[in-house]
C-alpha cells in the first residue's frame, strides 16, 4: 500500500509570533493544498496562535511541540494537549530527543503523553532513536525497540494505525551529520518489522516512518527514496520556506 510523504517541520524555540507568521505565509504560498502530501509544522507554542490563522484552508497542519499528562491543573510551565486542540492544532509531538535528553521525559511519560494527545483529539508523533553510544556499542535496535515497545504498550491496533513514528538518530539532529540512506533505511524496515510482528499486518502497512537528522532540500529525496522511509521530520532546514518546500519536492519526487 503506497503510503503518502509526511514531512514535518519542527522549529523548536525559534520564531517568536513575528517571525512564524512571516514563515508561515512564505509556507502558504510555496506549499498550500497539496494532494501528494501531508504537511505539518511545530512552531514554539506562544506562535501557535499566530501561525493558525495563517495556514487554515492550506492543508499544512499545526501541531504543538510538548504536551503535559494532565490537561490542566497545577503544572506550572507546560502545555494541555486539550487546550492546543481547542486552538486547532492537529498533532502533537512526543517524545522528541530534546526533551528526554534536556527535561528528563522517559519512555512512561511518552506512553501516557499519547494518550493525553488522543484524548484530546490530537494525532500523536512519536520521536525516537539512537544516540552515538548506543550505536556504536551495537544497540540501536534495542534501544529503539525499547523505545517503541513502550510507546505502544497496550495500545490497540487502530489506534496505533494513527500514530506517525519518526525515527530521529540523536547524534543526526542539528549536527549536520545526516544517517545514511542505507544506515536510516535499516532501522526503518526494523521499525516496521516490528509493529508487523506486534500489530496486524495493516498497521505496519499503514503507519508512517519518519526520517530526521539534518534532512536538508539535498538529500531529502534520495532518503526518502527508501521504501521505509515514509517523510521526514525537519528541524533546522524547516526554518526557512523554500528550504521546507525544497524538502517537500524531494519528497514527493
Ligand atoms: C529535529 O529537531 O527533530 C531535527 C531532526 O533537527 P535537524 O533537522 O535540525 O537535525
Amino acid at each position: 500500500m503506497a503510503r503518502v510523504p509526511f514531512i514535518a517541520g519542527n522549529w523548536k524555540l525559534n520564531h517568536g509570533p513575528k517571525a512564524a507568521a512571516a514563515l508561515a505565509m512564505g509556507l502558504r504560498d510555496s506549499l498550500a493544498n497539496r494532494g501528494d502530501a501531508t504537511l505539518a509544522v511545530f512552531p514554539t507554542a506562544l506562535s501557535i496562535p499566530a501561525v493558525l490563522p495563517i495556514l487554515e484552508g492550506t492543508g499544512i497542519h499545526v501541531g504543538v511541540q510538548e504536551i503535559n499528562a494532565s490537561q490542566h491543573g497545577a503544572f506550572t510551565g507546560t502545555n494541555s494537549a486539550e487546550m492546543a486542540r481547542e486552538l486547532g492544532c492537529t498533532y502533537a509531538l512526543i517524545g522528541h530527543s530534546e526533551r528526554r535528553q534536556l527535561f528528563g521525559e522517559t519512555d512512561a511519560d511518552v506512553r501516557v503523553k499519547i494518550d493525553a494527545a488522543r484524548e484530546a483529539g490530537l494525532l500523536p508523533m512519536v520521536c525516537i532513536g539512537e544516540t552515538l553510544q548506543e550505536r556504536e556499542a551495537g544497540r540501536v535496535e534495542e534501544v529503539v525497540f525499547r523505545q517503541l515497545s513502550a510507546a505502544f504498550e497496550g495500545i490497540e491496533a487502530d489506534v496505533a494505525a494513527t500514530i506517525t513514528i519518526a525515527y530521529e538518530p540523536v547524534w543526526a539532529i542539528g549536527t549536520g551529520v545526516t544517517a545514511t540512506p542505507a544506515q536510516a533505511q535499516e532501522v526503518h524496515a526494523k521499525l516496521r518489522g516490528w509493529l508487523a510482528t506486534h500489530y496486524p499486518a495493516f498497521v505496519a502497512e499503514q503507519t508512517r516512518i519518519l526520517y530526521g537528522g539534518s534532512v536538508k532540500p539535498d538529500n531529502a529525496a534520495e532518503l526518502m527514496s527508501c521504501p521505509d522511509i515514509d517523510g521526514a521530520l525537519v528541524g533546522g532546514a524547516s526554518l526557512k520556506a523554500a528550504d521546507f518546500a525544497g524538502i517537500v519536492a524531494g519528497a514527493v519526487a
